[in-house]
């Protein structure tokens, strides 16, 4: 589903380049479930960035169903993400003037007719238990709830390959313990892709999955080494 290799990214900031991840090799198997765990800092939401083609890498090739987004232009990855890429983000990203169900129909493939957005929509917000608050600006949803319709969003469009950034960073624990089991079973029965960052190992561990970035990352590794002797923040050669 997912395949990395050689992907190095870095940014330029007051024109000094500060690389922030080198990754040689990363798979990810279609239909799997991966929490991603690491410090702050350590390039996890600018992995999810790459794979979802927000930004482009600097080397290196990340192929993501068939689509070779390193090769991308913006068009073609605005294209890719339009068509393979569910997003969710910690702050939930409502329209806050647009009730659950209009921000959620914005999102609807313009291929669907009527029936077919009416019911899909109706079998949605009933999978993740809103059914009866679909008419609710945001401003009247618990947070809980907002990220619920946030989920709905991300999922309807029948996306393979879901992302979430911290999707319970801003929820009381009860309530993150409920979002992130919700989001984790119905990407399981939908066979989606999933690749979630949390910095709450508890919630990592509803995973079938977890990785540390420094697995990934060649960069985090040897930030994290412990070997006094080695110069830091040098490089030889
Ligand atoms: P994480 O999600 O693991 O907390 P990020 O991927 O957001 O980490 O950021 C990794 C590093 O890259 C941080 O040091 C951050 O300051 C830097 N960074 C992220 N985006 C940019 C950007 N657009 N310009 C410059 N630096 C950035
Ligand atoms: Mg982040």
């Amino acid at each position: 589903m997912i395949a990395f290799q050689q992907v190095k990214k870095s940014f330029s900031v007051n024109g000094k380049r500060l690389p922030i991840l080198d990754v040689p090799q990363w798979t990810v198997a279609a239909g799997e479930q991966i929490a991603l765990i690491g410090p702050s800092g350590s390039g996890k939401s600018t992995l999810l960035h790459l794979m979802s083609g927000v930004i482009p890498v600097d080397s290196g090739a990340i192929s993501v169903a068939g689509h070779a987004i390193h090769q991308y232009s913006e068009a073609q990855r605005d294209r890719y993400r339009a068509q393979v890429v569910g997003y969710i983000f910690q702050d939930f990203h409502l329209i806050s003037s647009l009730t659950a169900r209009q921000n959620v129909e914005l999102v609807l493939p313009a291929s669907w007719g009527k029936k077919q957005r009416r019911e899909e929509v109706d079998r949605w917000f009933a999978a993740v238990g809103l059914q009866d608050r679909q008419g609710h600006v945001p401003g009247q949803l618990s947070r809980g709830q907002q990220q619920r319709v946030a989920m709905i969003r991300a999922l309807i469009g029948n996306a393979p390959l879901i992302l979430a950034d911290e999707p319970t960073g801003s929820l009381d624990f009860a309530t993150a313990h409920e979002v992130m089991a919700l989001l984790l079973s119905l990407c399981e029965q939908e066979q989606r892709t999933l690749v979630t960052v949390t910095h709450d190992l508890q919630l990592a561990e509803l995973y079938p999955k977890t990785v540390h970035i420094r697995e990934l990352n060649d960069l985090a590794r040897s930030s994290d080494d412990p070997a006094p002797s080695a110069s830091k923040g040098e490089k030889v050669g």
